[in-house]
């Protein structure tokens, strides 16, 4: 009883066999560098690495590949569905979908919102639905578990046509991770899964957080895209708009260029003109690189700003839960944020911390109510679990 899990990227695959229930992964891996003579397959079965090259492979060459290689591997056999990662569901999903001729639809009309994600979300859908004909297929939404936002979270305060007539909201991403951490959360600290107020730190390459009320998002920082927000790893976070038309003039460069810098050339590899890595960022600050002490201490400052913030939604806090790459490694921008966030009676817990709290089920401050914990994302998982809960009502 597994799940294919697909997750097609602009330029990479990602795709992981999963038994939903033991949570057991026969296999992952990622088809990488898609277009480029040097793309390759790249797999880990039971511990053990592989790799295949597939030169100048397409996303369609490449899902073809996967599937080949599930065949070679046995795998196919015990598949009860497909989960697919859609990045933008717009306002149109809220939860986990069954994929029917409609919800493509309805996927595709979401592709002026998420250009970059959509159509090889698309791609991959119809490659999968040929490979495998006789298996459900599942789309679960980036932006779905955020749709419980109410109207005062989600509106910008803009001309109300937009929102209207082109649907300029706030929608927010990441959510199959922060749903499952925060789930994850629940049997961690022992809360009632009918009462509680969490705030979710995914923290990544891409960084976002929410405030989940009762098992609901009730906002995030993230907008109409993954561009708001928190500093990210290439990604500003939030801004001062006016900027993009002041450096545009100033460098006489097109508006969509500077637009595209602050995507990819800002966030912690704009401030410390070394890297998007918070591994790096942080050696180099303790060798005492200026820019890239300065690029951790914003990271943390903005962070423990935007925390604070959704706190206001929830009126009282927890548990602070963080994850992702950074939030589940980085020690040090843990020690940080939970330092600035001292007033909300938070006080890190330094041994705790160092193992990532895990000798006291995530717990890394000295309080338990709230306490901040360290919780492993898996979105893969929840993308299983949903598909075989879906395939399972049918
Ligand atoms: P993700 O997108 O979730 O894979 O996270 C990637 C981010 O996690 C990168 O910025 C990595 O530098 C960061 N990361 C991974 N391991 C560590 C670590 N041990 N310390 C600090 N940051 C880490």
């Amino acid at each position: 009883m597994d799940v294919l899990v697909l997750n097609c990227g602009s330029s990479s695959v990602k795709f992981a066999v999963i038994d939903p229930v033991s949570s057991q992964e026969e296999v992952s891996g990622i088809a990488q560098r898609l277009g480029a003579p040097e793309a390759s397959l790249d797999w880990k079965r039971h511990g053990k690495k592989d790799t295949r090259p597939t030169p100048r492979a397409g996303h369609e060459e490449a899902l073809r590949a996967i599937g080949n290689l599930l065949n070679e591997l046995g795998l196919t056999d015990e598949l009860i569905g497909v989960g697919h990662r859609v990045v933008h569901g717009g306002s149109k999903f809220s939860g986990s979908m069954a994929i029917t001729p409609e919800v493509i639809a309805m996927v595709e009309e979401c592709i002026p919102l998420g250009p970059l994600h959509n159509p090889p979300n698309l791609v991959g859908i119809r490659v999968a639905q040929e490979l495998f004909p006789g298996l459900p297929q599942v789309g679960v939404f980036d932006t779905a578990f955020h749709q419980t936002m109410p109207p005062v979270a989600y509106t910008y305060p803009v001309p109300h046509e937009w929102l209207e007539a082109h649907s300029v909201r706030r929608y927010g991403f990441h959510g199959t991770s922060h749903r499952f951490v925060a789930k994850q959360a629940l049997h961690l600290t022992g809360l009632s899964p009918e009462k509680h107020r969490l705030v979710t730190a995914h923290l990544g390459n891409g960084c976002s957080c929410a405030a989940v009320r009762d098992g609901k998002s009730v906002d995030t920082t993230m907008g109409l895209t993954p561009l708001e927000g928190v500093m990210m790893g290439t990604r500003s976070g939030s801004v001062d708009p006016a900027i993009i038309d002041h450096v545009a003039k100033a460098l006489g460069k097109p508006e969509r260029e500077i637009l595209d810098a602050l995507n990819k050339k800002s966030g912690l590899l704009g401030v410390s003109g070394l890297s998007n890595d918070m591994r790096t960022i942080e050696d180099a600050a303790a060798r005492g690189h200026e820019r890239a002490r300065l690029a951790f201490d914003i990271f943390c400052y903005v962070l423990a700003k935007s925390l604070a913030a959704l706190v206001v939604p929830l009126g009282h806090l927890d548990a602070l839960v963080f994850t992702g790459g950074i939030g589940e490694n980085s020690v040090a921008v843990r020690a940080r944020t939970v330092e600035h966030l001292g007033f909300l009676g938070l006080t890190i817990d330094p041994h705790a911390n160092a193992t990532h709290g895990r000798s006291q089920n995530g717990r890394i401050t000295e309080e338990i109510r709230p306490q901040a914990l360290v919780v492993p994302t898996n979105e893969e998982l929840m993308i299983a679990q949903d598909t075989a809960e879906i395939a399972r009502r049918r």
